[in-house]
């Protein structure tokens, strides 16, 4: 290509020509449409490979196995395909990461039993104000069984927890700090290794919510030196609807007790037995028989993203954010949007959040015209961009569009 690209068109396409793993995106269902999928950070698209693989699993593996199927492979395959995700995107050594039950019950699990195993006299979880609901309603719940205190960092809608910030709550009562990665509301990415380092010297335990984090940011949770780690898979892990969410034990606090103790995490299940002997290691978390036939999707997208690599997989995300940014400052600033998002790069997730009073309405009409964003109040439209299955020219026809509803909602 010769020349400084002049339009939009042009722009766009000259940032798809330079990107190395553009063709990557001709993997995923739905590529060849002209559809604008915003929305990568709530359902990925499904990857082609899955259709095949689903295939290959009902006829060759349950239909031919069957029972034997737990023997050959099942039985294995949450620690498997949990040793994957870590080794993938998580950095984490194997033995240390499982896929289990929804992303809700595993951080009921996890929070149970890191508070079960404070010393006397921790008696308070703290939680950022702004964190998704459900870890701030388990929190609460967990709070008000065991007689504890929830302690509320106060975050800014528009940024998230910082290590000033949580030094200012944890203390001598900390049993439990809970935090998302990448906050889902303004996509802030919050500095995992100072604000674990913080809770630390605190003498309390942390435990990172991953589930808008895992599959677009870089992670090194055993450098990092967290304790627990939980993290959703139909997000940037693209495992479809309701596919299970994978958590992370620390090796050096597996012998913490789990509150759903099922016989799935007994040391050996088929004696069945009387009492309850957890398993070693991880699996003492897991509870009941594991949702291997929802755990096929995920998969494929591990072994993708082992194909390109975490580090690239970020650096696609970012250059993807930041011409959204762009796009936002030229067409939509003029028209009254705010960036709702961390404008340094560094300070960003995978996706930006685009404010204005009139963005339910916008969202709503262009759901009609197949541009796909999400609406999360108060005025805020999600661009969730999965680095993989998204070209710079979507990004583009998406703004474009985003900008034209707001001129003319109708
Ligand atoms: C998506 C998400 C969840 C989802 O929980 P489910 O049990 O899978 O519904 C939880 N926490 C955070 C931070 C999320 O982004």
């Amino acid at each position: 290509m010769t020349g400084t690209p002049t339009t939009r068109i042009e722009r766009a396409g000259a940032l798809d020509a330079a990107d190395a793993i553009a063709g990557v995106r001709d993997a995923f269902v739905g590529s060849e449409t002209d559809l604008v999928y915003f929305d990568g950070n709530s359902l990925g698209r499904p990857l082609r490979a899955t259709a095949e693989r689903v295939r290959a699993f009902v006829e060759e593996e349950w239909g031919a196995r069957l029972i034997r199927g737990w023997d050959e492979k099942w039985y294995e395959q949450p620690i498997a395909l949990g040793d994957e995700i870590g080794r993938v995107c998580l950095g984490a050594a194997p033995g240390q990461t499982f896929v289990g039950d929804s992303t809700t019950v595993l951080l009921y699990k996890l929070i149970r039993a890191a508070v079960d195993s404070a010393p006397d006299g921790r008696d308070e979880i703290v939680i950022d104000d702004d964190n998704f609901p459900t870890d701030r309603y388990l929190v609460e719940g967990i709070a008000a069984e065991r007689g504890m205190t929830v302690r509320w960092l106060e975050v800014s809608r528009d940024a998230g927890a910082t290590a000033e910030g949580a030094a200012a709550v944890v203390g001598e009562r900390t049993a439990l700090v809970v935090l998302s990665h990448v906050a889902y509301r303004s996509g802030f990415l919050a500095d995992v290794e100072a604000i674990t380092r913080v809770v630390h010297d605190a003498g309390a335990l942390v435990l990172w919510d991953l589930s808008h984090s895992v599959g677009s940011v870089t992670t090194e949770l055993d450098a990092w030196e967290v304790d627990l780690a939980v993290g959703c898979t139909y997000k940037y892990l693209n495992g479809g609807p309701g596919s299970p969410a994978f958590a992370y034990v620390a090796a050096g606090h597996q012998g913490m007790r789990q509150p759903i103790q099922g016989w799935m995490g007994h040391a050996d299940p088929f004696r069945m037995g009387p009492g309850y002997t957890p398993a070693d290691g991880v699996r003492r978390f897991i509870s009941g028989t594991p949702p291997i036939s929802a755990m096929l999707g995920l998969a494929d997208m591990i072994d993708l993203i082992d194909t390109v690599g975490m580090s690239e997989v970020r650096a696609k995300s970012v250059a993807l954010t930041t011409y959204a940014v762009e796009l936002a400052d030229e067409l939509l600033a003029p028209l009254g949007v705010t960036l709702g998002s961390p404008r340094d790069p560094g300070q960003r997730g995978g996706h930006v959040t685009l404010q204005h009073d009139r963005m339910r309405e916008v969202v709503a009409a262009l759901w009609q015209r197949d541009v796909i964003p999400d609406y999360r109040d108060p005025g805020g439209l999600r661009v969730g961009l999965s680095p993989l299955s998204t070209s710079f020219d979507e990004v583009r026809r998406g703004m474009e569009a985003v900008a034209d509803a707001l001129r003319d909602p109708a």
